[in-house]
């Protein structure tokens, strides 16, 4: 019988690992699927729409995005795993109130492309290029971030910086104390 998947630990703003350029990573990798299993459960049980490796310890390059479950009524789950993600094309423009589970409690107004084209690796190892639009590019775009070493902060102009700034010091004091981990169950 299958284990029941882990709550991983999840690293916070300041940790050095969430400003790290993941290596493109190996399908064959071992544990690669029960690590997916531990991501999609510990994003739901963190209320995300997505989930990156290196926000929860691990240098592997993948996140997982599930955009429609936030508006569903009946707690429908469609977790979509992306492995070597690349965005290939982008066009328009979008902007929308972008929070992180890295960064708990602050929200902030992201302009990005409010169309792309993209291709990623399944979790069944399928090479897959689609298109998306709206709030699955914003999730899409803000997990490709990630995976670069980018945050959704970086993006925001200076006013809207200095309003988040106390909070993004705070965050970071608890990084240097090594109490840069949200552990826990959040319900
Ligand atoms: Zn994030």
């Amino acid at each position: 019988m299958k284990n029941r998947p882990n709550l991983l630990p999840v690293r916070l703003y300041g940790d050095d690992l969430l400003r790290k350029k993941l290596p493109e990573l190996d399908f064959n990798t071992e544990g690669l699927q029960e690590f997916i299993d531990d991501l999609i459960y510990t994003m739901y049980k963190r209320d995300g729409v997505g989930l990156a490796a290196n926000q929860v310890g691990s240098e592997w390059r993948l996140f997982v995005i599930d955009p429609d479950w936030a508006n569903s009524e009946n707690d429908n789950k469609n977790p979509i795993v992306m492995i070597n993600p690349v965005i290939e094309s982008r066009s328009g423009e979008i902007v929308y109130e972008e929070g992180c589970i890295s960064l708990p409690d602050i929200f902030g107004s992201v302009k990005r492309s409010a169309n792309i084209s993209y291709s990623y690796t399944d979790r069944y190892g399928k090479r897959i290029t689609e298109n998306a639009e709206q709030t699955k590019a914003v999730v899409i775009q803000h997990e490709y971030d990630h995976l670069e070493g980018i945050l959704f902060v970086d993006h925001l102009g200076t006013l809207a910086r200095l309003k988040i700034m106390h909070q993004l010091k705070r965050l970071q004091a608890r990084a240097k104390d090594g109490q840069n981990i949200l552990e826990g169950l959040s319900l």
